[in-house]
């Protein structure tokens, strides 16, 4: 059993650093899902643990030793009494530990631990605003759910690597906690003892190594801001450190630390240089790094994936996304925690935003509207609302169509509603809300800051795309009419199809219209299941198109419509060498001819000489064996019943050898 553990753990290594050509084209969703995915029994819907009591602080000691694996530890817990007349506690701790004895001081409590529980009696019983100060000696092997919550393996063939990720229910499978992400810990500390040949890594600052003098050493680290018990981690291993400084202002910095294995540390250097271009972008977007005084950084893991522990994400594999992603989470999942599974949007699909950002500022925004394209079209396969229905699975909490995909299409589609300035002084007051910030969120949280900073009501917004499933699938048609010789009108119909919930769609919907003159676009708000909206135009309307930027989540239908003229578009490109495009449309079936003549009038090719019906179309022009210089084409399109000549047009284009 250890032996095939083993292989597998080294298999996993190697594909990570083997076939990263790969890897780059894997979304972050799919990577993530790789560690979260997995079932666990015994959490039930919206789990909220103990609630008399309120965690304060978790001093975490682990002694860790391989060969073979073992994990002896004790949690010291401070928590604060939030009833009256409270005789008993209890904690969360997997049955697979074994509880060898609670004490408060120098005192020994008595307890039980069944059905994955330490519940502790106290007496005499405490009261409200009373703290109990509780120590939980323990010992065992970790049983790893989920995808690794606790991990013994190797990297390099034989090099020990231990691990933790417990997101979302896996901290009780090594240490006893308050097992859920609604009650945060105001500050933690945690203690590693191992192989004086390993490092021992964890949140926040590093306080001490002490030499043992037996061969062990121990790491203890500290951590001053609230943190989700889900993000205590720890990894161990032969790290190598390459670290650098996070400079914010002229004279403050802040430490930007890498464990990376030792066999790996080269060639990664240059990816792991591009950290602090994101912790600059994402603190200019959000408001500072959130553990300012603490540090950022990287370990390296097993897990073909990346974690985002607080200060230290764990990570399997490096490129530009995951990297931000991660980063993104300190703001949005680790500063500001779902305060229950059925909101996990607000940490998977910010984050997932964070790649979109990241994209957008690093290499202009083509490359963001690829992004969100890919992302919109893995969230028309999201099954069921972006709010988790089903916690107990957590396949469901990390749909990655679902909770990273389509939770990033919504705020994407919230720039749109808002614009652009509104929506980053959305993103930033959410990630500095006094009410919010190093604490949870739900939905309406976000709303509500959405809300004041936009000055709109957005119930519509959220109920829709938060609660309700699918997205609008619009049909449209237009038709148009000429009222003078300088005034049109183009009515144009949205129909949505019938949808379960919501039964339709509301948006602002931009719809552009090309007219003979030129473009106009216009924003209606959409509000109804059949809406049929009047522009009035100076020029003849040749086409429309709705939502030409991109901004809603959608299919339509109908939109090449027929053209209501005769048109030609100037070639493209132009100069050209060695092809070149012309687009042009028919408003009527016609008999149309299209040739290319030089200066001198003489014909040089004919594009076009057949019979064609109404609509649009594209023809290229391929020269050979001709000069470079200037060249004319000719449209003429003709009634084929009476030779009548419908459409004429001529415009000038340049070959360049
Ligand atoms: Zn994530």
């Amino acid at each position: 059993m250890k032996i095939i553990l083993l292989l597998i753990l080294i298999f996993n290594f190697k594909t990570a650093n083997s076939s990263e050509s790969e890897i780059f084209d894997i979304p972050v969703h799919e990577l993530e899902k790789n560690a979260k995915a997995g079932y666990y029994n015994f959490i039930s819907s919206d789990y909220q643990s103990d609630t008399n009591i309120d965690v304060i602080y978790y001093f975490l000691f682990l002694e860790i030793k391989t060969s073979p694996d073992f994990l002896l530890g004790h949690n010291r817990i401070l928590t604060k009494i939030k009833k009256y007349n409270i005789n008993s506690v209890f904690f969360d701790l997997s049955d697979n530990m074994t509880v060898d004895s609670v004490k408060a001081g120098n005192s020994l409590l008595s307890f039980s631990h069944l059905m994955n529980k330490v519940s502790i009696n106290l007496d005499p019983p405490l009261n409200k605003n009373d703290y109990a100060d509780i120590e939980i000696y323990y010992h065992g092997v970790p049983v790893a759910t989920g995808f690794g919550s606790f991990v013994f393996g190797f990297h390099n063939v034989s090099e020990p690597a231990i691990w933790s990720l417990s997101e979302p229910f896996g901290a009780s499978d090594w240490f006893p906690c308050k097992n859920t992400p609604s009650d945060k810990a105001d500050s933690s500390s945690v203690s590693i003892k191992c192989d004086s040949s390993l490092t021992a890594v964890s949140n926040g600052i590093l306080k001490s190594v002490i030499d043992n003098n037996d061969g062990t050493k121990t790491f203890s680290w500290y951590c001053s801001y609230p943190i989700n018990v889900y993000c205590i981690s720890i990894a161990v291993s032969n790290y190598a450190q390459y670290n650098s400084f996070f400079r914010y202002t002229i004279s403050d910095s802040m430490p930007v630390v890498n464990y990376i294995y030792p066999e790996n540390l080269q060639k990664l250097k240059p990816q792991l240089d591009k950290t602090n271009y994101m912790l600059n972008l994402f603190s200019n977007l959000f408001g500072l790094y959130p553990f300012i005084n603490e540090k950022y950084g990287h370990a390296e893991f097993g897990r073909i994936a990346g974690m985002e522990h607080q200060t230290i994400s764990s990570m399997g594999v490096f490129n530009d996304n995951i990297m931000a992603h991660e980063l993104g989470h300190q703001w949005f999942g680790d500063k500001i925690t779902c305060r229950n599974w059925e909101n996990i949007w607000l940490n998977e699909g910010f984050a997932t935003y964070c790649e979109a950002l990241y994209n957008e500022f690093a290499f202009g925004k083509i490359s963001y509207h690829e992004f969100i394209k890919l992302r919109m079209s893995d969230a028309k396969n999201a099954v069921g609302s972006i709010y988790v229905k089903d916690v107990t699975s957590i396949n469901e909490i990390f749909k990655g169509n679902r909770s990273y995909a389509k939770g990033c299409a919504v705020l994407h589609m919230l720039r749109g509603v808002t614009g652009d300035s509104v929506f980053f002084k959305i993103m930033k007051s959410f990630s500095e809300d006094t009410a919010l910030a190093y604490k949870t969120a739900i939905t309406e949280d976000f709303q509500r800051v959405a809300e004041n900073e936009s000055g709109k009501d957005l119930d519509y917004f959220f109920s829709q795309w938060i609660y309700g499933e699918n997205f609008p699938e619009y049909n449209v048609s237009w038709t148009t009419e000429k009222l003078s010789s300088s005034e049109y009108k183009a009515s144009i119909n949205l129909l949505q199809k019938v949808n379960t919930s919501p039964v339709f769609f509301t948006m602002p919907v931009v719809i552009i219209i090309y007219t003979s003159s030129g473009d106009t676009s216009f924003t209606v708000f959409n509000n109804s299941l059949n809406q049929t909206i009047e522009f009035i135009v100076n020029s003849m309307p040749l086409n429309f198109k709705i939502d030409p930027d991109n901004l809603i989540l959608k299919t339509v239908k109908g939109e090449d419509i027929i053209p209501v003229s005769f048109s030609i578009s100037q070639n493209f490109p132009n100069p050209f060498n060695p092809e070149t495009n012309i687009n042009y449309s028919l408003g009527k079936p016609a008999f149309v001819n299209i040739t290319v003549y030089d200066v001198l009038g003489k014909n040089v090719s004919v594009l076009k000489s057949e019979f064609q019906r109404e609509g649009n179309y594209n023809v290229k022009f391929y020269p050979a064996g001709i000069p470079s210089g200037v060249y004319f084409y000719r449209i003429t399109a003709k009634d084929s019943e009476n030779n009548k000549i419908l459409y004429s047009d001529v415009k000038k284009m340049i070959l360049v050898k």
